[in-house]
């Protein structure tokens, strides 16, 4: 069973920083303001009763969490020591930057029982990461996650694609890098132009352009389809959708979609079944299985993939689902062909420079 997180967002709380991408305010969808110790139990003990007998785990997101004063990191993990002790959540988890995690600070997390910790490496291309402002290194990143690793923690990194001077082998280089530090995890957030930021001005001066949403989904496609090949699992794609985030308004450009994790991963369905479809002989009275749990990534969001391999002279109107499969596979039968690929094995990565 899928823990249930309690989220606190912590909005720039301990930041110091501004990164040229980064409004959080905007991206949490709340004011800068921190819970308090009380506002932290009631709000726990309201979510742990809409879900009794679920596993738990109280979040702290947004900002910098080890670059707030020492004293509120203790109010706030103290204020969650009681429901750890009493059985009622079973594990905090926190985000924070990876030049905020040095070897004291993992042993002070430790001591409050800290056991997720999700660090914001962005990219591990030094020039991306100058290019932003993030004011900390790729070679930081990776220590970071190792060090964290090393010490029992289950790390998670936050990865954005498509920043300045990012192109695909980077972001590439950046999964790559991750998974062999030892990341348990990994979020995608491809880059998006937030109004107010940094980010904004440069693409209102024509000297910045992000991936849009057909090219962000490409991108993501590709960094899926190596973590899943890489054993990492990837958590979430693309921000929430979130009554601050609106095209047009406060999200200027960029590869956003409520549905974005769905796109993505009907996107490698997408290229899987062409692969698959150009090795039959005839293409007559064609069929398409996939694993149960798969189908609606398999048909495309709104049968987004069933319309393009139509449009595209692939006569495929028919998908059906096979219990036997694995998740990762499909299968397409002919009268003739019986043709089975999966998605671990298969490849189509492009290259692509963002300005
Ligand atoms: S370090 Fe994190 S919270 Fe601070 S400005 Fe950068 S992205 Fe935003």
């Amino acid at each position: 069973m899928r823990p249930l997180i309690i989220p606190f967002f912590i909005p720039h709380a301990g930041c110091p920083h501004t990164c040229l991408f980064c409004d959080q305010h905007l991206i949490s969808g709340e004011q800068a303001q921190l819970p308090t110790p009380e506002q932290i139990a009631a709000t726990a003990q309201e979510w742990l009763a809409r879900s009794p007998g679920r596993p738990a785990e109280v979040a702290f997101y947004g900002g910098s969490f080890t670059l707030l004063p020492r004293q509120t990191q203790e109010q706030l993990l103290g204020a969650v020591q009681p429901l750890l002790t009493e059985g009622a959540v079973q594990g905090i988890r926190l985000s924070t930057r990876p030049d905020a995690l040095d070897a004291g600070v993992l042993d002070f997390l430790a001591g409050y029982q800290v056991q997720t910790i999700e660090v914001g490496v962005q990219s591990l291309d030094d020039e991306v990461l100058q290019r932003s402002g993030r004011g900390h290194t790729g070679r930081q990143a990776t220590e970071a996650i190792q060090r964290a690793v090393a010490e029992g923690f289950r790390v998670g990194a936050q990865l954005l694609p498509g920043l300045p001077g990012d192109t695909a082998d980077k972001a590439l280089h950046t999964l790559r890098g991750v998974i062999a530090a030892g990341a348990h995890f990994v979020r995608i957030y491809p880059a998006v132009v937030l109004a107010g930021t940094g980010l904004a001005d440069l693409y209102r001066q024509g000297r910045y352009c992000p991936p849009d949403l057909e090219g962000g989904v490409r991108l993501c496609a590709g960094l899926l389809r190596e973590a899943t090949t890489g054993g990492c699992p990837v958590v979430r794609i693309g921000l929430q959708a979130d009554d601050g985030l609106v095209p047009g308004q406060t999200i200027l450009a960029g590869c956003w979609h409520p549905a974005l994790g769905q796109l993505v991963k009907g996107e490698l369905f997408y290229d899987l079944v062409l692969r698959l479809a150009s090795r039959l002989d005839d293409r007559a009275k064609m069929v398409l299985y996939c694993h149960p749990h798969r189908l609606s990534e398999v048909r495309g969001h709104g049968n987004r993939n069933l319309r393009r391999w139509h449009d595209g002279g692939l006569p495929l109107f028919e998908v059906r689902t096979d219990p036997l499969l694995e998740q990762q596979q499909i299968r397409i039968e002919t009268i003739k062909q019986k043709l089975k690929d999966s998605l671990v094995t298969y490849s189509n990565y492009k290259e692509h420079t963002y300005a």
